[in-house]
């Protein structure tokens, strides 16, 4: 088998399909997946599962990754062209890493192809990496720290996914097939998938849904928070061939995140709690302490991680009344915060900081009130119950 492999990828039959990804924010491609195949000389299409596992075993996959990372860079470049904002990721397991050659590879690419690395990310899953040696991690901290992402591939199938997340630089959790297509017939799965949404979420990563093949998945996941959407019902893998016409297409899938309004709640929610917590304790539990308190909830507006949301993806909404309505109540709502700060770390006074804290809370109200209505419409909108200026917002981004 292994010395097939071998001959396979001198004669150039090992090729790249590209599966694209779909951001469920803009209703765009954002991206795609390199997925291998080996195109036998009588025109059969061989599916990894039936090669890559031989060589892992043998090894032999180093040589693969080294000859098919250049091919990628090389037709990110053209992609590229056409969409410059293109994300590309490719799948590698933590035997890559286990010397410097393949970042070598990958990093003497860029430089070659003057890409951007911003737009490249490597996919690992969790049960690969269990096994990374020290030397592992160095070299997948070296891609990171140029600016490659890291995506965890395969999210929910392992038995510490968790902790493997928490210990390694991930910036993307793709959940597994298995987990998304259970979602439509088990509350449990879906239970699970949302409690991964957020966590990701909480830890800054975005998170891509892996195996969506109906309509009713994609619209499912919109209310989910996930940012990226990847299954046969978006698109199949293909050769570059066919992925170039496919982009051309310029197509748009339905992109109405409100999962995304809710998760700005709960963010909301997670800011204020903390900020209350900091405020109480030290005002209030130890007042006599005279250590100025850490205050780790971010005071700029633009900075929290509502503010991100409102000054990011949320500005599909832009011109939406009550989306507009919600950034004088958040900009006051961060100068009660600052005030707040301000007083328990210079004047500990216990009326004036009970009078902060109340008119925090008061305005955290207005705020959340607001993303409440927001989301209301969007699901009704989304659900075609009533017309309303949200259709304007769906097509024009
Ligand atoms: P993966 O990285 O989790 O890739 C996703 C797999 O799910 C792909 O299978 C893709 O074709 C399939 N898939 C995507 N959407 C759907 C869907 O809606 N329904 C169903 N039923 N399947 C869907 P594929 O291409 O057969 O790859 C299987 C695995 O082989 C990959 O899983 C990855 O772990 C590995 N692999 C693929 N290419 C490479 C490579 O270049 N290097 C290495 N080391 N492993 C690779
Ligand atoms: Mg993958
Ligand atoms: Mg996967």
């Amino acid at each position: 088998m292994n010395s097939d492999i071998e001959l396979a990828l001198a004669k150039d039959e090992l090729v790249f399909y590209y599966q694209p990804k779909i951001s469920l924010t803009s209703g765009k491609v954002s991206g795609a997946e390199a997925l291998i195949r080996w195109i036998q000389a009588d025109g059969t299409v061989k599916l990894p599962n039936s090669f890559i596992p031989a060589a892992e075993a043998s090894g032999f996959i180093k040589d693969i990754s080294l000859v098919m990372c250049k091919n990628l860079m090389a037709d990110l470049v053209i992609i590229q062209d056409l969409l410059p904002e293109f994300v590309m990721s490719f799948n590698l397991t933590a035997q890559d890493f286990e010397s410097t050659a393949l970042v070598n590879c990958v990093l003497d690419n860029i430089a070659n192809y003057q890409l951007n690395p911003k737009f490249l990310q490597v996919e690992l899953t969790e049960t690969s990496l269990i096994k990374g040696t020290e030397s592992v991690r160095e070299n997948v901290q070296r891609l990171v720290d140029a600016g490659v992402s890291l995506a965890m591939d395969d999210f929910g199938t392992g038995y510490a996914s968790i902790d493997t997340l928490s210990q390694w630089p991930f910036s993307v959790v793709k959940i597994d097939q298995g987990l998304i297509k259970r979602m439509l017939t088990s509350g449990k799965s879906t239970t699970i998938v949302e409690a991964s949404i957020c966590m990701a979420h909480q830890l800054g990563a975005k998170v891509v849904a892996e195996g969506v093949e109906s309509s009713q998945l994609y619209e499912f996941l919109l209310r989910t928070g996930c940012t990226d959407a990847q299954g046969f019902w978006l698109g199949k893998p293909m050769p570059l061939s066919d992925l170039i016409p496919f982009l051309e297409l310029d197509q748009r899938w339905s992109g109405m995140p409100i999962g995304l309004i809710h998760m700005a709640q709960l963010d909301h929610i997670h800011w204020r709690r903390s900020l209350v917590a900091q405020a109480m304790s030290a005002a209030f539990v130890a007042p006599e302490t005279t250590a100025v308190i850490a205050v780790t909830a971010e005071l700029n507006p633009k900075k929290c991680k509502l503010g991100e949301w409102y000054y990011g993806h949320g500005q599909r909404f832009r011109g939406h009344a009550v989306f507009d309505a919600l950034e004088k109540p958040h900009q006051e709502l961060h100068e009660i915060a600052q005030q707040l700060v301000e007083a328990v770390q210079n004047e500990p006074d216990r009326e004036k900081i009970t009078t902060l804290l109340r008119q925090l809370t008061q305005k955290s109200g207005e705020v959340l009130a607001i993303l409440q209505e927001l989301e209301n419409e969007a699901i009704l909108e989304h659900g075609g119950f009533i017309e309303s200026s949200f259709e304007n917002f769906a097509t024009q981004n």
